[in-house]
């Protein structure tokens, strides 16, 4: 019976598209993102379905160590004012990045628009002709040409070790929020990508035999007639796109829930690469199980010429290849720091120049709930003294302590002691004070409340103190100290 019934509907529907081409229903737009998402996350595109969508090609010349690119943007105003502009911004033209990037032709619509050049030329303003309203859209294309240098110490960004490491070679739209495009620059110390969650979808053509490892699942790879071959990524919802290229990559993966998670690494640190693997795909399912769950159907854990450190992006991390080797045994912290970040940042956005430590707090301190779970209360308590509290004490002894809740470029040496370790001890004492039954609420409601959005520490503060009905402002000023805010929830409220 109900064969019958679909097989005449689906007669109808054939007979009706070959009369009415024009009543076919519109292809859904967010179609294309929805295989970047677990089921369960489905419909969180519905929710994101005005935030920026990004379709990019690129070319690779790999000996010329040149890529050349083209972006189309779709935006939406989603404020409640006219636009007069739009910014991007260039993050390679950063002096910590060292690559250069050029943007040669902008269009808006099908028109050519000015753009001028701002921010040191990390920056580029769009003025509209005329203004967008709110709840209109746009569409924005540009065209661009990417100079990668050899990477030098304290960048994440250029070539080395047989490797390209790409973050957000593209131009980036910048942030906003209620003082308008945000196009400040944090320190070298610091984090530099301060941006909004968009959809993406990502064609990259390489030479032959370059494996290509981005921040989206990799839907499909065409081999072209001149020997070069395109990858056809899909990420959202994500704040950045990374992607990382070398012909020396060798990957090994294993699932986690309906996630796939993938190490890249280099054939002669197959152990390391492999332990990398293990460490990732544990902390992935550890936090999943303890905040909420990781919403994407790709992890990437990824070798890259940047020394002992690593580096978060969503979907994607970046690990030193230092780490595979002569800083081993920093390798599985560094891991599940970096997975944290998928929850701190890839999810709960907040402002890495303002409040860097917001994100960097609460993943470094994460890592307590892993080494707890994994090997007991004793090591956990080991990573309070020697991590964070050590740091902390040795900072004080330098006369280094100050206000975390401080940007960026108020730190300089003591940038890890405070927003790192300082920072990590405020949530350990939150933790302590509220009891960990609801300091977990306190993440899930805090997950669940600015996932895809951008939270500040007043934000945090007040929702901790709405969750467990306690009055922690003193906690808070002891700990991180600022501007906390006055006119949050009451304690009991
Ligand atoms: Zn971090």
């Amino acid at each position: 019976m109900r064969r019958f019934t679909l097989t005449w509907g689906l007669a109808l529907l054939l007979i009706l598209g070959a009369v009415l081409p024009a009543c076919r229903p519109a292809p859904e737009p967010l179609a294309p993102y929805r295989p970047a998402l677990i089921s369960s996350a489905q419909d969180d595109l519905e929710l994101l379905a005005d935030q920026p969508r990004y379709d990019i090609t690129l070319t690779v010349h790999l000996d010329r160590l040149l890529i050349n690119g083209q972006e189309t943007v779709h935006y939406t105003n989603v404020t409640n004012a006219p636009l007069e502009d739009i910014v991007f911004r260039l993050y390679p033209n950063l002096p910590h990045y060292g690559g250069r990037l050029t943007v040669t032709a902008v269009r808006i619509g099908a028109e050519p628009a000015i753009a001028i050049s701002e921010a040191g030329e990390t920056a580029l303003r769009i003025p509209l002709t005329t203004p967008l309203r709110p709840d209109h859209e746009l569409e924005i294309e540009l065209e661009f040409a990417l100079e990668v240098q050899p990477v030098h110490e304290d960048t994440v960004f250029g070539a080395g070790q047989g490797i390209l490491s790409l973050p957000d070679c593209y131009p980036l739209l910048a942030a906003r929020d209620e003082s308008g495009w945000r196009t400040d620059a944090a320190p070298s110390h610091a984090d530099a990508v301060f941006s909004d969650v968009a959809l993406y979808t990502v064609e990259v053509t390489v030479p032959a035999g370059v494996i290509v490892a981005g921040s989206g699942i990799t839907a499909e790879q065409t081999a072209n007639e001149d020997s070069t071959h395109t990858w056809h990524l899909i990420g959202g919802p994500r704040r950045e796109f990374a992607l990382l290229l070398s012909t020396d990559f060798v990957s090994a993966s294993t699932p986690v829930g309906e996630t796939t998670v993938t190490s890249y690494y280099l054939p002669e640190h197959e152990e390391a690469g492999r332990a990398a693997l293990r460490y990732g795909a544990a902390a992935l399912r550890l936090y999943s199980d303890l905040f909420g769950p990781y919403p994407y159907r790709d992890f990437s854990i990824v070798a890259a010429p940047l020394g002992y450190r690593g580096m978060e992006y969503p979907g994607l991390t970046l690990l030193g290849l230092e780490l595979y080797d002569q800083w081993i045994n920093e390798l599985e912290f560094r891991v599940v720091h970096e997975v944290g970040h998928q929850w701190w940042y890839a999810q709960v956005g907040s402002d890495p120049i303002r409040e860097p430590w917001l994100d960097e707090g609460l993943t470094e301190y994460s890592t307590y709930e892993y080494y707890r779970l994994l090997y007991g209360q004793a090591r956990a308590d080991e990573l309070v003294q020697t991590r964070w509290r050590a740091a902390y004490i040795y900072a004080r002894e330098q006369g280094w302590d100050t206000v975390v809740g401080q940007p960026a470029s108020a730190f300089d040496r003591n940038y890890e002691a405070m927003v790192y370790a300082k920072a990590a001890l405020f949530f350990h004492a939150l933790r302590q004070q509220v009891g960990e039954e609801m300091y977990m609420e306190i993440l899930r409601r805090y997950l669940r409340a600015y996932r895809y959005r951008t939270a500040t520490g007043a934000d945090f503060l007040a929702l901790a103190e709405e969750v467990s009905g306690q009055d922690l402002h003193p906690l808070y000023t002891q700990w991180i100290g600022g501007h906390p805010p006055t006119d949050s929830a009451p304690a009991g409220g």
